[in-house]
């Protein structure tokens, strides 16, 4: 489920707004002031550039000792073991898309790792 951060040019605060489907569509406005003066922010689930060579890092071999990927459970295990070294900032978004992945059938060709 993305969340969608809004920042309000007129009082500066932030709104955030919980999407039940991808496609569907908000018309964003200030939760605080009501201004429809709002800028959409980067989604949190977004990863930063700095983060790329951290996930690189952590995308090292060595850190999937014991992983049998042909078994769903390993691989969630060291998945939620990524998860966590990367901090909070991954948090909801990233568990959920792990967890689609994993409930996707085994046959899916590999593609971003
Ligand atoms: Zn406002």
């Amino acid at each position: 489920m993305p969340i969608y951060e809004y920042y309000c040019g007129a009082c500066h605060k932030r709104s955030s707004f919980l999407l039940l489907r991808v496609s569907e569509e908000i018309d964003p406005y200030c939760k605080a002031c009501g201004s429809k003066d709002v800028k959409k922010l980067i989604s949190r689930v977004s990863v930063p550039k700095s983060e790329e060579k951290r996930m690189e890092s952590l995308l090292d071999p060595s850190k999937f000792s014991g992983l049998d990927e042909n078994d769903p459970r390993s691989v969630e295990r060291v998945m939620r073991k990524m998860g966590r070294e990367l901090g909070d900032e991954l948090g909801e978004g990233f568990e959920e898309s792990m967890e689609e992945a994993l409930n996707e059938p085994q046959s899916t060709p590999e593609k971003d790792f």
